[in-house]
C-alpha cells in the first residue's frame, strides 16, 4: 500500500466516524457517478463523496479535511456546464443531496427557509402551493438544487424581470473552509450593517463555502399570461421587438429569448427535437411572454400583434391558445438541453455582450468559425434580452482544437469587452480565459478573497481562479 493510500484510508476512517459509513461512498461505481457535472469534464477521480444529513455534519466533514489538507469540491444536482463540479484527483465530493426540504414557508412575509439540497422545481411548487412564486428559473429545474443555484448565481428565463439569483436571497448559512459555520439567516431586504457577505458567496461557484441553507425572497404567483412566437427579419429586428414589448408592457414583460437561424434548422429540422409552429425562412425567432393580470385574455398582446403587423417588424407570429401549446413553444427553446447527440461534442459557449451589440458580434463569430477548420457545426440560442447567447461549436474532440476555437471566440469577446460566461459560472473549463474578462486588479481581489478565506486553497480547487491548493499533495490540481 503506498504512503498516498495509506494516508487517504485514515482520512476516510475519521470521515466516517463523522457523517456514519453509509454517508462515505468510496465504492469506484459510486465514486465514477459523482464524477463529473453535466459538461462531461473530467478531471480526475475522487477518493470519495460525502452526504451529509445535516449542517453540523458537514461542518465536521469540512474541518476534518481542513486539517488533512483533502480537497473538496461541493456538488447540487451536478446541471452545472462549466465543470465546477467535476471532481479533482484525490478529492472528497460533497454532495448535499440529502440535505434537502423546505423548513418554513412564510406567507404574510413571502420568505421560504429552505435546504441547499433541494431541487429548484421544489422550492417552486411549494412556493405556488401557497399562492406565491420563487422566480429563477432554468431548464434543468428538476434537477439542479437551490445551493447549486446560488453557488452559481443562475440565470435563466425570466432575468429580464426578475433578476439573476442573487436577488431573490435574503439570508444564508455556509460552511466556510475551516469548517466553521457562517450564518446570516435573515428575512429583512434591508441589513447594512458592514460587508454583505452572503453576496460573496452567491457565485462564488463553491470555492469560498459551502452553502448548507438559505432564506429565499418570494413573490406572489401569477399562473396567467401569454406566450408567443414571432419570426422576424434578423437580431436588429429582434432588439425592436424587445423595445416596442417593454415600452407596451414594462415588467409585465417576463421572458425574450432568441433562436437564430442554425439553431432552429437543428432543433425543428434535422433531429426533430421539437416541432416548428410555421413554416420556417426567418433570420431569427422570438419567444416571449408576457404576465396577465387574473382571469384576462391575451387581448393586450394580440393589439400589440395588429399593431407591429402594420409597420412590418414581425414577419410571422402565433399565440399559445392553450396549455399544449405553451409546452409545444418553450419546448422549441428547451430543446438546447437535448441537443448533445445531435451535435456531438461541442464547446457550450456561454458569452454575455451588450445586447445592442449582441448581434454583430455574433455575426463576426460565425465569419471567424466558418474561417477556421477546428470548427465544425454552429448554433446560437439565448437569453438575448439580457444579451446572453449561448454558441455551441461542434469540433473533432481534440482538446488541441478545443483550444484553438476557444481562443479565437473568447478573443472577440475580449474585444467586445464582454463576458466569457454570462450566467453558466467559470468552473474549471473557463478559468484560462478568466482574464479575457476580468482586469489584472480584479483578478487579484479574487485571489486575496479566496486565500483569506481558503489559505490552504481546499475548496474546488482550480474552480475560477488558477490552482491555488496546499495540499498533503497527493491529489492533483487542475
Ligand atoms: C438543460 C440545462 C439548462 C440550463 N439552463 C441554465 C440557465 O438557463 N441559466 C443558468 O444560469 N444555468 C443553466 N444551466 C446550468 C446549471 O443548471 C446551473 O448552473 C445550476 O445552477 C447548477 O445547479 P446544480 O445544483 O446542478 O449544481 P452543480 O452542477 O452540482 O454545481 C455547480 C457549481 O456550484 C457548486 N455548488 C453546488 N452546490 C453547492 C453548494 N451547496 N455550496 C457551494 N457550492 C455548491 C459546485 O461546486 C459547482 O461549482 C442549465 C443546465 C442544463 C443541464
Amino acid at each position: 500500500m503506498t504512503g498516498a493510500a495509506l494516508q487517504d484510508g485514515v482520512i476516510l476512517a475519521e470521515l466516517a466516524d463523522v457523517l456514519g459509513s453509509h454517508a462515505v461512498l468510496v465504492d469506484t461505481a459510486d465514486r465514477e457517478r459523482y464524477r463529473c457535472d453535466q459538461s462531461g469534464h473530467a478531471a480526475g477521480m475522487p477518493i470519495a463523496v460525502l452526504r451529509p444529513a445535516t449542517t453540523e455534519a458537514a461542518a465536521q466533514a469540512v474541518a476534518l479535511c481542513a486539517q488533512h489538507r483533502v480537497a473538496i469540491v461541493p456538488q447540487g444536482g451536478r446541471t452545472g456546464l462549466s465543470g465546477g463540479g467535476s471532481a479533482i484527483d484525490g478529492c472528497v465530493i460533497l454532495s448535499l443531496e440529502r440535505l434537502v426540504g423546505v423548513e418554513e414557508l412564510d406567507a404574510a412575509t413571502m420568505t421560504m427557509t429552505v435546504r441547499a439540497g433541494t431541487p429548484l422545481e421544489q422550492v417552486q411548487e411549494a412556493a405556488r402551493r401557497h399562492g406565491l412564486d420563487y422566480p429563477v428559473d432554468i431548464g434543468a429545474r428538476g434537477t439542479a438544487t437551490i445551493g447549486g443555484t446560488i453557488a452559481t448565481n443562475a440565470g435563466g428565463i425570466r432575468v429580464l424581470r426578475f433578476g439573476m439569483t442573487r436577488h431573490h436571497v435574503l439570508g444564508l448559512e455556509a460552511i466556510l473552509p475551516d469548517g466553521s459555520i457562517l450564518s446570516r439567516m435573515g428575512r429583512t431586504a434591508k441589513d447594512n450593517t458592514g460587508y454583505d457577505l452572503k453576496q460573496l458567496l452567491i457565485g462564488s461557484e463553491g470555492t469560498l463555502g459551502v452553502i448548507c441553507r438559505a432564506v429565499l425572497q418570494l413573490r406572489p404567483w401569477r399562473a396567467n399570461s401569454a406566450l408567443a412566437l414571432v419570426g422576424l427579419r434578423d437580431h436588429a429586428a429582434a432588439l425592436r421587438c424587445l423595445t416596442s414589448l417593454r415600452q407596451r408592457f414594462d415588467t409585465r414583460l417576463i421572458a425574450f429569448e432568441g433562436m437564430w437561424p442554425d439553431y432552429w434548422k437543428l432543433v425543428c429540422h434535422d433531429s426533430g427535437l421539437a416541432k416548428p409552429p410555421f413554416a420556417g425562412g426567418h433570420g431569427f425567432h422570438v419567444l416571449f411572454e408576457v404576465e396577465l393580470p387574473d382571469n384576462e385574455g391575451p387581448g393586450d398582446v394580440e393589439d400589440w400583434f395588429a399593431e407591429v403587423s402594420e409597420n412590418d417588424l414581425v414577419q410571422d407570429g402565433v399565440l399559445a391558445q392553450s396549455l399544449a401549446d405553451h409546452g409545444a413553444l418553450w419546448r422549441l427553446r428547451e430543446a438546447v438541453g437535448e441537443i448533445d447527440d445531435a451535435l456531438g461534442p461541442h464547446i457550450n459557449f456561454d458569452i454575455g455582450i451588450d445586447p445592442s451589440r449582441l448581434g454583430r458580434f455574433c455575426d463576426q463569430a460565425d465569419r471567424m468559425l466558418d474561417a477556421l477548420p477546428q470548427a465544425g457545426r454552429t448554433v446560437k440560442v439565448g437569453h438575448v434580452g439580457d444579451g446572453n447567447v449561448h454558441l455551441l461549436v461542434a469540433h473533432s474532440g481534440l482538446s488541441k482544437d478545443v483550444k484553438i476555437v476557444e481562443q479565437a471566440i473568447y478573443g472577440l469577446v475580449q474585444d467586445y469587452r464582454g463576458a466569457v460566461t454570462a450566467e453558466h459560472g467559470v468552473g474549471r473549463l473557463k478559468a484560462d480565459w478568466l482574464r479575457h474578462s476580468r482586469s489584472d486588479t480584479e483578478v487579484a481581489v479574487m485571489a486575496a478573497v479566496k486565500s483569506s478565506l481558503d489559505p490552504h486553497g481546499i475548496m474546488n480547487p482550480g474552480s475560477v481562479l488558477p490552482c491555488v491548493h496546499r495540499g498533503a499533495g497527493h491529489f492533483g490540481s487542475k
